[in-house]
C-alpha cells in the first residue's frame, strides 16, 4: 500500500526515480563520454553485474510504495539494453507509477518506436546538440548526422509519442545552433530544453567559462522571438519554461549551474549495477544488488532505501565552488544516468 512519501533531512520527499539501463553508449560526447576515457579497451560492466530486469521490478516497487511516483529510463544508451520493453511494460503494470519516460539519443529509435508505445511508454526525452552535421558529427564522436534523429523524432512522433529534446550548450563549442535549433524544434511544435552544461564525472573539460547560463541564452532567443516565461507546473519542476507568444510551443532551461534547485530536489538514482545514489554529483552509492543478492527480504530492503533516503543532505549544485570542483571524486554520468 502508498504511504506519504519518506522525506529526507531537508525535508525533500522521494519523488522520481532515474534508472540506468546500460553503462554502454553508441555515442561519445566529449561532456559525458569522452573518447579519451572510454576508449575502445574501457571495461564495461559484465552483464552478470548487470540488474536483471525481475530486480529492477522489484526495486522499482518497493520505491513506489515510498512514494516514488515518476520514473525514467535512462543510461548509458538505454535502447542498447536488449529487451527493453519488457521492462517498460513491467514498470507500466506497477500501480503507483503515474509518469514513465525516457531519455535516448535518439538513433536506435525507429527500431524500438513502436515496441515501446506497445508496452506502455509514452514520453521520449532525445538528446540532440546542433543540427549542423560536420559539428554534431563531432560533438557525439561517431560522425553521426544529425538528420538520422531528426528523422526518428518524426517517426516517434507518427507512433504516438510526446517528445521533448534536449541541447546540452557548451561555450565556443555549439552556441551558435542555439537560435537555428530553437526555430527548428519551434516550427515543428516540439519542446526543445537548453541545459546548462555540467561539472559531471571528473574529467568532462568542465569550467564555469564553458557554461553558457540561462540569462545568456534567453538573452539570443529573444534577439530572434518573443517569449513569455510560464508558471511552474508541480513542485520540485526541474525545467524552467517559456513560451513563444502567441503559440502553443515551449521552450525550457535546466538550470543547474546558475540557478541551481537542489531544494526542491526529489529525484533518487538507481544505476545499471544496482547502486541507489541520493545526487548526481554523488561520490558513492548504496549497494542494493549486494543486498537483492545476499536474500534479502522486502522488508530489509525497504529499511535500507528508507534509511539511505532519511539520511540524504545532498545539495551539490548549490554548494558548488572552486573547492568543492578540486575535491569531490564523482561517479561519471554515463554510469549514474543523468
Ligand atoms: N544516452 C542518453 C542521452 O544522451 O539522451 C541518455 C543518457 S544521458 C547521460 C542523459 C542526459 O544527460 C542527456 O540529455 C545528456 O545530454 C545529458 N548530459 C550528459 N552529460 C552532461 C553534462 N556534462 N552536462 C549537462 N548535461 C549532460
Ligand atoms: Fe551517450 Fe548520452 Fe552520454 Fe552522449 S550523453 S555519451 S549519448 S550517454
Ligand atoms: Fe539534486 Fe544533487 Fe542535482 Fe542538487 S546537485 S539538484 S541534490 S541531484
Amino acid at each position: 500500500m502508498k504511504m506519504n512519501p519518506i522525506q529526507d533531512q531537508l525535508r525533500r520527499p522521494i519523488r522520481d526515480l532515474r534508472i540506468s539501463v546500460t553503462d554502454r553508449c553508441n555515442f561519445r560526447c566529449s561532456y559525458c563520454m569522452p573518447k579519451e576515457l572510454f576508449g575502445d579497451d574501457y571495461a564495461f560492466l559484465p552483464s552478470s553485474e548487470l540488474l536483471t530486469f525481475d530486480e529492477m521490478l522489484r526495486l522499482t516497487g518497493l520505491f513506489v510504495s515510498l512514494g516514488v511516483s515518476k520514473i525514467r529510463l535512462t543510461g548509458g544508451e538505454p535502447l542498447m539494453r536488449r529487451g527493453l520493453p519488457e521492462l517498460v511494460e513491467g514498470i507500466h503494470a506497477i500501480d503507483g507509477v503515474e509518469d514513465m519516460g525516457l531519455t535516448t539519443n535518439g538513433v536506435f529509435l525507429k527500431q524500438h518506436a513502436e515496441a515501446l508505445y506497445g508496452a506502455g511508454l509514452r514520453r521520449l526525452n532525445v538528446s540532440l546538440d546542433a543540427l549542423d552535421p560536420e559539428l554534431f558529427g563531432r560533438m557525439n564522436g561517431r560522425g553521426i548526422r544529425p538528420d538520422v534523429i531528426l528523422r526518428n523524432i518524426d517517426h516517434a512522433i507518427d507512433n504516438g509519442f510526446e517528445v521533448k529534446v534536449n541541447m546540452v550548450v557548451q561555450r565556443g563549442v555549439n552556441e551558435s545552433e542555439i537560435v537555428p535549433m530553437a526555430d527548428y524544434f519551434r516550427q515543428k511544435n516540439i519542446t526543445l530544453r537548453f541545459i546548462e552544461f555540467m561539472d559531471v564525472g571528473n574529467d568532462n573539460g568542465w569550467s564555469y567559462a564553458k557554461v553558457v547560463t540561462k540569462a545568456e541564452i534567453l538573452e539570443r532567443l529573444q534577439s530572434s522571438f518573443e517569449l513569455e516565461a510560464q508558471d511552474y507546473n508541480y513542485f520540485g519542476e526541474v525545467a524552467k519554461r517559456y513560451r513563444y507568444k502567441g503559440s502553443s510551443t515551449e521552450v525550457g532551461f535546466i538550470t543547474s549551474v546558475s540557478e541551481s534547485f537542489c531544494s526542491s530536489c526529489t529525484r533518487a538514482r538507481l544505476s545499471s549495477d544496482g547502486k541507489f545514489y541520493t545526487c548526481l554529483f554523488a561520490s558513492g552509492g548504496f549497494d542494493l544488488k549486494k543486498l537483492i543478492r545476499s536474500g534479502a527480504d522486502d522488508q530489509s530492503l525497504l529499511a535500507a532505501i528508507r534509511s539511505v533516503w532519511e539520511q540524504r543532505m545532498d545539495r551539490y549544485s548549490d554548494e558548488r565552488s572552486e573547492q568543492t570542483l578540486r575535491s569531490r571524486t564523482k561517479i561519471g554520468m554515463s554510469y549514474i544516468g543523468g
